[in-house]
């Protein structure tokens, strides 16, 4: 096992990891930049180094500085989180080539997923479905809209090195094509430094489903269930459950099956997610692979009891998983997302001091954050202070604490997404569980507007 782990990161899951890694008995070390010194991470950990000034680029971002940070405090190991260098295959090769371990999949397995393009054509030889499309990356607008026209309108056109909802751009028919075509290209260009792109269909109100793969070095891989993920707002989850509302045991074999062979087809290691879109039809397509641990594992967590966290770190010192078939399922969980965003201004991000800060809590209710009262919210990184996650014996049980915990979950100083959260629990379509990627832009469209 690692003597000491750096954590590359900051906020909820640097604590997240600082925690695990205490209980197994693993000394921590955070990085902060100069905007986070009175971060929680850096009083949780046993050392902690000030790698840079306040913008990402500056600090989260800079490999160089996390690897002397990591030599000088003598840290074995480099837990990346979510976001930053987390998908990064040089700073996996940087971390090898200099003696760390790195928690996460080889460089060659982030580097083939995290191209989607390169994801796809490896999912489509190894006869895992994805959604049809062009086989590869298309050269120019001609090629592209010949696939387009070979699947039929509507499609989306997308970045192969995208992600966080980037890149993406939707084209109804011919006219419309040529310049979303471009417009695709460019942000990709400049989001990503690389103007690749594909065409996929594009379905109009399919579930976002999700399933959490676990694989070790000694060649278990398995599956803990799905999480659906299709309240999003501008293709960025907000919501998450599981079970999906929409499954079925013999659907869960199936996707979850599909999910296994497109994760074992290239050897995964760690925690990891395979995305799907589920259509109107029950139709299934893989969409991308994501070679971290996401925002939204608590659900997962919960529902199975496994701690995620620990078996990355565990499968990153060449154990076996602890676990080695997927787990029983029990009850059902909800999760939802709290940003310091004001929901009447179109979520614009509110960063500040946050003067009260009362979470809820009691039986089922979980709460992921490094907010408190007094912890200014800094306006550089992304607007997440808080994940609360609800715990039921059954859907109707998870939803009602949820309600209950929005209702006591007091934040003054700063606006949050509280009120709207709550909002969504009472809407009639969410209760029934009627829910797709564009239930807040159709049927949930008030839900944004009225405060
Ligand atoms: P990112 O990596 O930027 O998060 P994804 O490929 O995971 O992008 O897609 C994010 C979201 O975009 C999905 O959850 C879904 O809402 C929407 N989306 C992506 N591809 C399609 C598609 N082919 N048809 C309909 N919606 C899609």
């Amino acid at each position: 096992m690692f003597k000491k782990v750096l954590i590359a990161n900051r906020g909820e899951i640097a604590l997240r990891v600082i925690r695990a890694c205490r209980e197994m008995g693993v000394e921590t070390v955070a990085v902060y930049s100069e905007a986070d010194r009175e971060s929680l991470h850096v009083r949780f950990a046993d050392d902690d180094v000030c790698i840079g000034p306040a913008p990402a680029r500056d600090s989260y971002l800079r490999i160089p500085r996390l690897i002397a940070a990591a030599e000088i405090t003598g840290a074995d190991a480099i837990h990346p989180g979510y976001g930053f260098l987390a998908e990064n295959a040089e700073f996996a090769e940087t971390c090898a080539a200099s003696n760390i371990t790195f928690i996460g999949p080889t460089p060659v397995q982030i580097r083939t997923m995290g191209d989607k393009a390169a994801a796809r054509a490896a999912m489509i030889a190894n006869g895992v479905p994805v959604v049809p499309g062009s086989p590869g990356p298309v050269e120019d607008v001609d090629e592209a809209l010949g696939f387009a026209e070979s699947i039929g309108f509507p499609v989306i056109i997308k970045a192969a090195a995208g992600g966080g909802g980037k890149g993406m751009r939707v084209a109804r028919d011919a006219d419309d094509f040529a310049r979303s075509f471009q417009l695709a290209r460019s942000e990709a260009l400049s989001a990503f430094g690389n103007g690749s792109v594909y065409v996929e269909k594009y379905l109009e109100r399919p579930r976002h489903i999700e399933f959490q793969i676990l694989g070790d070095s000694h060649g278990n891989v398995i599956h803990l269930g799905e999480r659906d993920c299709s309240v999003q707002r501008r293709h960025q989850k907000l919501i998450e459950e599981s079970p999906s509302p929409a499954m079925t045991p013999d659907l869960r074999k199936k996707m979850g099956d599909a999910a296994v062979k497109g994760a074992k087809s290239i050897n995964y290691v760690g925690a990891g997610t395979i995305e799907m879109l589920l259509d109107e039809d029950g139709s299934y397509y893989f969409m991308e692979m994501n070679t971290r641990i996401q925002v939204e594992h608590p659900v997962t967590e919960m529902i199975t009891g496994v701690d995620l966290v620990k078996e990355q770190i565990r499968v990153a010192a060449g154990e076996p998983l602890s676990i080695t078939a997927t787990p029983e399922m029990r009850g059902h969980v909800i999760e939802c997302r709290i940003n310091a965003e004001d929901p009447n201004r179109n979520f614009q991000p509110s960063p500040g001091k946050i003067d009260v800060f009362h979470p809820p809590g009691g039986n089922g209710v979980r709460i992921d954050t490094h907010a408190y009262a007094g912890y200014t919210v800094p306006p550089f990184y992304d607007s997440m202070i808080a994940k609360l996650i609800c715990h039921g014996r059954d859907r109707a049980e998870a939803l009602a604490k949820m309600r209950v915990a929005l209702d006591t979950f007091i934040v003054q100083g700063v606006s949050t997404t509280i009120p709207f959260l709550g909002r969504v629990m009472a809407d009639p379509h969410f209760v029934e569980g009627a829910v797709h990627t564009k239930f807040l832009e159709q049927e949930g469209a008030y839900l944004l507007k009225d405060a």
